[in-house]
């Protein structure tokens, strides 16, 4: 588990850093792995398609192809879950984090829409889970708190925007005494309930998408990075050691696919600081701190966000991780 993965891009510094973070991680040694990886690509293949990317966008692509009766080859740089799919926060949420923002840039009708779509994505993943038999640690539950006075009114105008103008009736409003009746937190001073959003071990999670896709007939790769899409009518898709034949070609690699996708597409390619921390184990008080054992999200600034659960904290904040002694921390 010390070793760097192989076949990892030594150019690529995203690639170069993530190895080494992802080599001791809490998900690795949480999760396991099927004993051998998937073959490396040598030679030539032929598919309808050809997916780059074993991550959740990947895999999910090659289950719903293989549900078409596609034949599918999946092309890992690594293995399944090495990208953010095996190491995020595992908060499986509806909504988005930016809903005004949302509603401004798509209209009444568009907001409503994304919203719906954001509940079958979560829906989704709950699907998945009970049909391929996933044990991903699943747990429903999700609350968003406020920390400050000032902004208890805009939680609530918030809820309120989320059933009354996008659609979404299951939220519930938690006074000051509720919320820390769930969380033993004297922060929080308000929240909203979300029984039907929650959050699970998103390795495990990966990995049982990657073992239904190869039981489902899709044919994964691993160690195998794309170097190059030729595009046409029938697409050819290159590594240093094989290439695979198809009819289309899914570009599920995240942010560290490199120059593998036309110009455009790479040039939207941004990079945006987030972290993950994981505590020592709690034992017992995990239990008497969210009681629940609901996902939390607080909104701490409008640049800001830090979610947490039980044993993992993750927070985006401009290229800073801030942390504090608080119970979910
Ligand atoms: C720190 C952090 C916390 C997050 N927390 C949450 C959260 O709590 N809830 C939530 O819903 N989302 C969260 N996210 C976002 C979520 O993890 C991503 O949206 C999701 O995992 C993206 O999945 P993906 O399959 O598109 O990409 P990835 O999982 O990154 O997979 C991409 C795969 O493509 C492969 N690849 C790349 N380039 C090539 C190439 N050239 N050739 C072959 N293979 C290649 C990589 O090896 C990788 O395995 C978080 C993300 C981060 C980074």
């Amino acid at each position: 588990m010390n070793a760097p993965t192989p076949g990892f891009n030594r150019l690529n510094p995203l690639d170069r850093r993530a190895d080494a973070l992802i080599a001791n991680s809490y998900y690795e040694a949480s999760a396991d792995r099927p004993l051998a990886d998937d073959p490396m690509l040598d030679g030539a293949l032929e598919a309808d398609v050809c997916v780059i990317g074993a991550g959740f966008s990947g895999l999910s692509v090659a289950l719903e192809c293989r549900a078409r009766g596609l034949s599918v080859v999946v092309l890992d740089a690594h293995r399944p879950g090495w990208g953010a799919s095996g190491r995020n926060g595992g908060q499986t949420l509806v909504g988005f984090a930016k809903d005004e923002i949302i509603e401004r840039q798509l209209g009444l009708d568009g907001a409503r829409a994304a919203w719906a779509m954001s509940v079958e994505g979560v829906a989704l993943v709950r699907e998945r889970i009970e049909r391929y038999g996933i044990d991903c640690d699943f747990t429903s539950g999700y609350l968003t708190v406020a920390t400050k006075p000032k902004r208890v009114p805009n939680l609530r105008a918030w809820m309120e925007s989320a059933s009354q103008r996008w659609g979404y009736t299951r939220l519930s409003w938690l006074d000051t005494d509720e919320v820390r009746a769930r969380v033993a937190s004297r922060n929080y001073l308000a929240g909203v309930y979300d029984p039907f959003s929650g959050h699970l071990h998103p390795l495990k999670y990966c990995l049982g998408l990657a073992d239904a896709a190869r039981r489902e007939g899709a044919q994964l790769v691993a160690h195998s990075s794309v170097i190059e899409v030729v595009r046409g009518v029938r697409p050819v898709v290159r590594t240093a050691r094989g290439e695979v034949r198809c009819r289309f070609v899914a570009a599920c690699g995240n942010a560290t696919i490199g120059d593998v996708l036309p110009a455009p597409v790479a040039a939207r390619i941004a990079p945006i600081p987030s972290y993950i921390v994981a505590t020592e184990p709690l034992g017992k008080a995990a239990d008497a701190l969210i009681k629940g054992r609901e996902a939390i999200c607080e909104t701490t600034s409008s640049s800001t966000i830090s979610v947490c659960r039980r044993t993992i904290a993750c927070c985006s904040a401009g290229g800073r991780v801030r942390l504090e002694r608080r119970p979910c921390n």
